[in-house]
């Protein structure tokens, strides 16, 4: 079995907190030649480092995933992210995680995922609202499946007549906002999943010195697994090695579709477990 030792493990781990979790084709491929394995192997080898982004202050039960985009050749971690203080069924799951990492760095085509531990029933339906799911191989550390058997008879966006899918829907062309956002936001806010409640949303948060970090809203047809944009941001800021606290926010905007919003308690709730009195700028937009 191929496997990075402690140090190795250590600079990788340096390594994804600069990309924000992000491996290249190229890197890919150099870290294949130092094992000398096959992709799989080595995506398998990855989770250990995407473990250790975990921030699981309930559970103390860190996951890690890497989702491989077939397309680009590129790989991306994942990890959970708990939340203390406010309902479990806010946490994100590390396979949300890694998907929402892909998905932010415009992959097209998740074509595997490796995961510490099996995926719980939460997981493998988020996973099926992908447009590669009835493909997807799914890895584990002693056992290589597809997620096609781990749910079977799934109930899915076909069933509410809905033909897009996650990483392949068409983009919202927004006609107007109450104010004044960045590029990047608006191109996140656009490229948002809300093809059940038609709340195109997402969200920035402005650091004094990490940069910034988006998130997008993920919908899924099961309704619970859905991804908050909020969610998906504070994600990313967790791959980036960083919790709210070390972040120093200057600010955070949150953009949704007039009429439609359904995202500032979810927002709040997971704002508050910090405890930091973070203020939450909210704009609207109207979209075609
Ligand atoms: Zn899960």
């Amino acid at each position: 079995m191929a496997v990075f030792n402690p140090q190795q493990i250590k600079q990788l781990q340096e390594h994804a907190k600069l990309s924000r979790g992000h491996f290249s084709k190229a890197q890919l491929s150099d870290l294949r030649k130092q094992l000398d394995c096959n992709l799989e192997s080595l995506l398998k080898a990855l989770l250990p480092v995407a473990a250790t982004f975990s921030q699981a202050p309930i559970s103390h039960f860190n996951v890690g995933a890497v989702a491989y985009d077939k397309i680009s050749g590129d790989a991306y971690l994942g990890a959970n992210l708990e939340f203390s203080h406010q309902a479990l069924s806010l946490v994100v799951h590390a396979e949300q995680s890694a998907i929402n990492n892909a998905w932010l760095n415009g992959a097209k085509e998740i074509s595997a995922m490796a995961i510490t531990d099996a995926p719980c029933g939460y997981c493998r339906q988020f996973m099926n609202e992908l447009s590669t799911a009835q493909a997807l191989n799914i890895m584990l550390p002693s056992l290589n499946t597809q997620l096609s058997t781990l749910l079977p008879s799934a109930f899915g966006p076909q069933e509410l007549d809905n033909s897009e899918r996650l990483l392949a829907s068409s983009e919202a062309q927004i006609t107007s906002l109450s104010s004044e956002i960045s590029e990047s936001l608006k191109f996140h806010l656009q490229s948002a999943y809300a093809p059940y409640s038609k709340n195109i949303s997402a969200v920035e948060i402005c650091t004094v010195s990490s940069g910034r970090f988006y998130g997008r809203y993920a919908e899924n047809a099961a309704y619970s697994p859905s991804l908050s944009p909020m969610q998906s941001a504070l994600s990313q800021l967790a791959l980036a090695g960083l919790t709210l606290e070390q972040a120093e926010v200057s600010r955070i905007t949150l953009v949704q579709s007039e009429g439609f919003e359904n995202q500032k308690a979810v927002a709040e709730a997971v704002l508050d477990s910090y405890g930091l009195d973070l203020q939450v700028e909210y704009i609207t937009a109207k979209y075609v």
